[in-house]
């Protein structure tokens, strides 16, 4: 479906650019040793590179240059054997150096390819470019006394700056793109893609116009952390600008700043263009230069990926499109369904995850990973209905206990005496029973009223809380009457 925003001039098209800033998985920074984790007691992780004492000399991380020629080749990019750091520089009191060391013109990583899966069908997005550079310090502002204080421990941390192409055109898009590329580099392990964290931020280039037109002036908000934010703040700008120019007023390029609590952007600064920050190459570092096999070495180690793990899904597990998709979306999830789907029914695997277990984890904020059920036990679950222990119906009470509970599925069955009924004996009595109370219903069976054969069952299922073998039921009823 596209998506347009209706106006007296005519429909409004929406034309999204995304930047994001990725930080790199690594254990220092990109041009020092100091640590990286998060959380950490202020100042507490900066070297004297990253405070920008004067005589310190930037040496280059390659743990960094890995994860970033990784990522590249996972965004099916070219990689530039030959990139160049520059200086942009500008002035904040987070950043010691005066200058933000980053690639310009020459960056690591050139075009590449995101492919979507949305609704209405594929969608490739083009990647413009990845480049790597250093992030800058935090200003922690108090208001009581009013007081600003500087963290430095972000000062220098690797990041990679990933931007696409103008080619999304719909909030849902920029949604899908975010979650795809989070995706993609969490397979990787290039960035956690942690947005609460800020290892994952967002700036959105957004402008709006007629189908058709050429690209009209646009407007960037910038640092987005969620992906419902960036959905929002594209709707909310779009619609903005929408209104300026059909009150007959101009868009301005500037900077902006997306506030969820009033659903609106708001204007920051007007925006710089890139000759304002001075590029040059800086004169501490020497040219990037890799070589070939360097790069097909990474490549060789590559992991498989979302679109090939969702294909092999598909083909190998005769999934549908469209749980595959589910499965594949998160990493966690997709080696969740293959330690379970291991040896077992598969679909009927991928039901469980996605219809139950994922019912469960949504309903209480968990991501897989914080599930109170592995996949060892989900698979006893599941073994336990494959070998007609227990009913599906049974399997899910049997679940819920598991979920509030914890424990084994087979020991849970045991103790609460839920065993499906295949005592031929018993489920005959409990037939002969309902066959004599019942003798209206037996004579509409008998006359070849199919839909009485499902009440018998239903009545068997009640009678027996769930534990009869509905099969054997059926058999039991056929014999009996038919
Ligand atoms: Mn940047």
């Amino acid at each position: 479906m596209t998506y347009l925003i209706e106006g007296e001039t005519g429909d409004w098209e929406v034309v999204i650019g995304l930047e994001v800033h990725a930080q790199i998985v690594s254990e220092a920074k990109l041009f020092s040793g100091a640590a990286t984790e998060f959380g950490a007691e202020p100042n507490s992780q900066v070297s004297l590179v990253d405070a920008a004492m004067p005589g310190m000399l930037p040496v280059i991380n390659e743990v960094c240059v890995e994860q970033a020629v990784r990522t590249g080749l996972g965004l099916e990019a070219e990689i530039n054997l030959h990139s160049v750091f520059e200086r942009k520089n500008y002035f904040y009191p987070d950043l010691p150096q005066g200058y933000q060391i980053s690639q310009f013109l020459n960056p690591i990583v050139g075009e590449g390819i995101i492919h979507l899966d949305m609704p209405e069908g594929p969608r490739e997005i083009g990647v413009e470019r990845l480049h790597m550079e250093q992030d800058a310090g935090k200003s922690l502002h108090d208001q009581d006394p009013k007081r600003t204080y500087i963290d430095l421990n972000r000062s220098g941390v690797a990041l990679m700056e990933i931007v696409s192409k103008p080619d999304l055109r719909s909030p849902e898009e920029a949604g899908a793109y975010m979650r795809k590329l989070r995706a993609i580099l969490r397979y990787l392990g290039t960035c956690d893609g942690n947005m609460e964290q800020g290892s994952l931020r967002c700036d959105a280039n957004v402008s709006v116009r007629h189908p058709g037109e050429e690209l009209r002036t646009r407007a960037e908000i910038k640092n987005i952390n969620s992906v419902r934010f960036v959905m929002q703040a594209i709707e909310h700008e779009a619609e903005r600008q929408v209104e300026v120019y059909e009150s007959g007023g101009d868009v301005v390029q500037e900077t902006r700043l997306y506030d969820p609590n009033k659903g609106e952007t708001r204007s920051m600064r007007s925006k710089e263009e890139a000759h304002d920050y001075r590029y040059f190459p800086d004169p501490d570092l020497l040219p990037l230069d890799i070589t070939q096999e360097y790069v097909d070495a990474i490549k060789s180690g590559l992991p498989e990926l979302p679109d090939a793990k969702k294909e092999r899904f598909i083909s190998d597990f005769e999934l549908a499109p469209e749980d595959a998709a589910v499965l594949v979306a998160d990493k966690d999830s997709a080696e969740f369904f293959e330690a379970l789907a291991e040896g077992r029914n598969a679909k009927l695997a991928a039901n469980w995850v996605i219809h139950e277990l994922f019912a469960v984890l949504n309903k209480e904020g968990k991501s897989i990973a914080e599930s109170q059920v592995n996949a060892d036990d989900l698979g006893k679950l599941i073994d336990l209905i494959s070998d007609d222990t227990i009913s599906g119906r049974i399997a899910k009470d049997v679940f819920e206990v598991m979920v509030s509970d914890g424990g084994d599925p087979a020991k849970i069955v045991e103790e609460k005496g839920l065993k499906q009924i295949t005592d031929t004996g018993e489920i005959e009595t409990m037939v002969d029973q309902l066959i004599a109370d019942n003798p209206d219903q037996a004579q509409q069976y008998k006359d070849g009223n199919e839909k009485v054969a499902g009440w018998f069952v239903g009545q068997a299922m009640k009678a027996s809380q769930g534990k009869a073998n509905p099969q054997m039921v059926n058999e039991l009823l056929k014999k009996k009457l038919g």
